[in-house]
């Protein structure tokens, strides 16, 4: 009731949810209550949390920010969302997003801009803005967002909070509206690296209805976050220090990295020689798989339905053109494009085998060391309706984007500010590295 209070008095400036489920909400908090009159309360028995609205809800609008699933409910929940309930958490809504993830400031939201909560001028990060600007402005204590390009870490370092995108595969995809396949996954967004651990160790698991979640076991998380560092190698790749690195968000890194030879870590430089074509391949491939999952969205099946059809043609075309905004038709153009017979094996094709180079850097690079650290953005958050041209928002992404092409875990943490604004480190592992990733963030904690 506290936090629903607080939505209601700060939600209107901020913006953070598209939904606010109170009722059930204060529903799954009384049974939580009485779970806990039973003794049989776990570590996440009644925490109050908000969902990214791209995990399906049943019964709950499920947006994903979009026009075209504005009348969208769905009708079953997630395998994260149901992870988390039969863990006792109590969702308290769907927070606001990019259209269907695709964005780096919460400005392609059909709902409007999220504003960041450490100044109301700069956005908040992006595509899980909302769920990034909810946890730091205190409405909720957690929250879940998912990451295909660095939807988690860029919002979370935006907003001066934890966030973590785990190895593709940890977390199942099902339920969670598909932008990418190959690169969307999700992942904790809280205050510390201890929340987190949490949260990862009640969503990650293998599904069967999931064929690409991994059959592994998931370990406790929080039992290693007090290991000691002494001894740990990292790594801090040359390219992500070079040009376009705002320097007071250097010096931050900088300084976070000190911290870490203070408690014992040794620290080299590495190449990650193929960084440089990160975002082109990453705005090859995501398209491309975009432009697919979204060919379901045609005005019969799911959401929008434009006005008296002519025919079915008509139909398909109207739907789509009302219920798409601009960035999101950009990316099917593209994709469309680039997986037309002709062009195929040279953007398609090409980016693959660029993205098989990604990888192997960051597999050669963990011969040498345990993690890497960098920034998570070259700049804090820029201030709203700032940067109006989709390349220069694209390059946002660059120490980003790579991971997910890679497949491997990264997590930010907060490292300070500029000025009023946020700093976040980016800390990378090796696949399946989580409970590092997690120990190493919460030992600067
Ligand atoms: N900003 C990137 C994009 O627009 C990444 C988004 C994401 O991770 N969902 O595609």
């Amino acid at each position: 009731q506290a936090l629903l209070g607080r939505i209601d008095r700060l939600d209107g400036e901020l913006n953070s949810f598209i939904s606010v489920t109170a009722d059930q909400a204060l529903a799954a908090a009384d049974a939580a209550d009485a779970a806990r009159g039973r003794g049989e309360a776990g570590p996440l028995t009644g925490l109050p949390l908000a969902l990214k609205d791209i995990f399906c809800t049943r019964g709950v609008k499920t947006s994903c920010g979009s026009k075209m699933l504005d009348n969208f409910e769905a009708p079953y929940d997630a395998t994260l969302v149901e992870k988390l309930q039969a863990a006792g958490t109590v969702s308290l809504g769907k927070t606001n997003m990019d259209e269907f993830a695709m964005g780096s400031s919460n400005e392609n939201s059909f709902y409007g801009p999220v504003k960041n909560p450490w100044d109301l001028g700069a956005v908040p990060g992006g595509s899980s803005g909302g769920s990034a600007a909810a946890v730091a402005a205190g409405l909720v204590p957690a929250a879940l967002g998912t990451d295909t390009g660095g939807s988690i870490r860029q919002p979370a370092a935006f907003c001066g909070i934890t966030g973590l995108k785990p190895t593709y595969g940890r977390v199942s995809r099902y339920g969670m509206i598909a932008y990418a396949s190959s690169l969307d996954q999700a992942g904790p967004m809280a205050r510390t690296a201890a929340d987190c651990a949490l949260l990862l160790g009640a969503i990650a698991g293998h599904d069967v209805r999931d064929s690409t979640s991994v059959a592994r076991g998931v370990p406790d998380y929080t039992a290693t976050l007090d290991d000691s560092l002494s001894g740990l190698k990292i790594g801090l790749p040359k390219e992500y220090f070079g040009e376009g690195l705002d320097p007071a968000v250097a010096e931050a890194v900088q300084a976070a990295i000190k911290v870490y030879e203070s408690l014992g870590a040794t620290v080299r430089e590495v190449s990650l020689p193929h960084t440089h074509l990160a975002i082109p391949a990453y705005y090859v491939i995501a398209p491309a798989e975009a432009s697919s999952n979204l060919s379901r969205f045609d005005g019969v099946r799911f959401g929008h339905r434009c006005e008296d059809p002519s025919d079915l043609i008509d139909l398909y075309k109207r739907s789509r053109a009302e219920g798409f905004g601009e960035e999101v038709k950009r990316r099917i153009l593209i994709g469309t494009h680039t997986l037309s017979e002709g062009f195929f094996d040279a953007y398609y094709t090409k980016a693959q085998q660029v993205r098989r180079l990604i990888r192997q850097d960051f597999l050669d690079a963990f011969e040498e060391v345990d993690v890497l650290m960098g920034p998570a953005s070259p700049t804090p958050a820029f201030d709203l309706g700032a940067n109006k041209d989709p390349v220069s928002m694209y390059l946002q992404d660059i120490y980003t984007i790579a991971i997910n092409l890679a497949g491997i875990p990264g997590i930010s943490v907060p490292a300070g500010f500029v000025g009023k604004r946020p700093v976040g480190l980016q800390i990378l592992g090796s696949h399946f590295a989580e409970a590092q990733l997690l120990n190493v963030a919460h030992q600067f904690q």
